[in-house]
Parts: C-alpha cells; structure tokens; sequence
C-alpha cells in the first residue's frame, strides 16, 4: 500500500505565509512630523535619520520637503540618499470639536490616510524572517507589520523568577515598546555638528 505523503513540509509552509515583523522596529515617519515642517515659516527641509543603538549605526536617512501646489494641494517629498523619492499626499481631516484639523498622510500603496507611514517591510525574497527591505513609505497594513503587543512576547513570565525566588509572583505584561523615530536636523550644521554628515 502506498504511503501517504506529508502534505506540507516546512518550506511549502514557509513559501505561503508572510514573516510578520513588528512595526517598532521599523523606521516610522508620524504625521505630526510633516505637520511642524509645514508649519515652519524657515520653509526648509528636514533631515530625518534613523540610528540604531547602542552604536548609532545610520540606518535609514530621509530628506523631507512639504509642497503647497496653486491650487492649495499639500504633497511632502521623501528623498532617500540613493536618490529614490516617494511622494504622499497630505489630507486634512476636521476634528469634532473645536474646529481643529487633523494632518495625515496618505499612504503610497493604498492612498488611505494615515498617522504613520513605515520605511520597511519583510524582504520575502530572501527567504529569511528577520531581512527587511525598503519601500515606497506606506501604513502599516500596506508594510504587512503588526504590533509587538499581538504576539505574546510583551508578557513577562513569572514562572521561573517565581521558582529562583521561592516565590509566587503573577505574569506581568512589559511596556510596550517604543516607535523607532528619527532624529531631525533642520539645517546641514546641525546634521554636521552631529557628526551625521560629512563636508565635500
Ligand atoms: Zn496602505
């Protein structure tokens, strides 16, 4: 009698999923940030750089210009240092009270918008979980990213403390982690004063 094949070895199962990748990790632009450079009289760009700790390794860089077309359209362009350029359109929503309004960028991929826009989605190409590669900055459906908080990694057993202790003590959950924000350089001076940009 024949034997039943295995219906799903690992990497079928692999090829057919998407790695998951926390959105913390990624490099975020939030549209408050967009919002001070529109609101800046300078009218000049903004140098956002993302390091990563402890060594502060440049990982991400983007020179960020918000344009007012004539016929009163916002747009901001985000230039990375290869040259590539993503364009977002900015949208206003009227918040209920106060008459206030609200900026938010619309996504690249889906034009919904936005509070954040990520930099970063899984590479699955590289046939890795833990490779990232860059695009067009989009939400965070669009950048297939989840948050630390939907897996069960932000909860701190209290098993085996318990057991080294001699004592009983609850899980508990951990913080959660923090967006990774850029630094934000308004002038080259700044940006060279931090040793973050070389002179010619
Ligand atoms: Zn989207």
């Amino acid at each position: 009698m024949e034997q039943s094949k295995q219906a799903r070895g690992w990497h079928q199962h692999f090829i057919g999923s998407w790695a998951r990748l926390n959105c913390e990790n990624m490099p975020v632009i939030p549209a408050w940030l967009v919002r001070s450079n529109l609101n800046d009289p300078r009218r000049i760009p903004y140098l956002l750089v993302w390091k990563e700790e402890p060594d502060g390794q440049i990982k991400e860089a983007v020179r960020l210009t918000c344009c007012v077309s004539h016929d009163s359209w916002c747009h901001v362009e985000l230039k990375r240092t290869d040259g590539s350029t993503t364009v977002l359109r900015i949208v206003w929503r009227m918040l209920p009270r106060n008459g206030g309004r609200a900026l938010l960028l619309a996504c690249f991929s889906c034009y919904a918008p936005c509070r954040h826009v990520y930099g970063w989605e899984w590479d699955s190409v590289s046939g890795w979980s833990n490779r990232v590669s860059s695009i067009s900055w989009q939400c965070r459906s669009c950048a297939r990213l989840r948050y630390s908080s939907e897996g069960s990694a932000l909860v701190i057993r209290g098993g085996p403390i318990s057991r080294l202790l001699g004592r009983s003590f609850p899980d508990v959950p951990s913080p959660r982690p923090e967006p990774w924000l850029p630094y934000v350089f308004s002038s080259p001076a700044d940006a060279l004063a931090a040793g973050l940009c070389t002179l010619k």
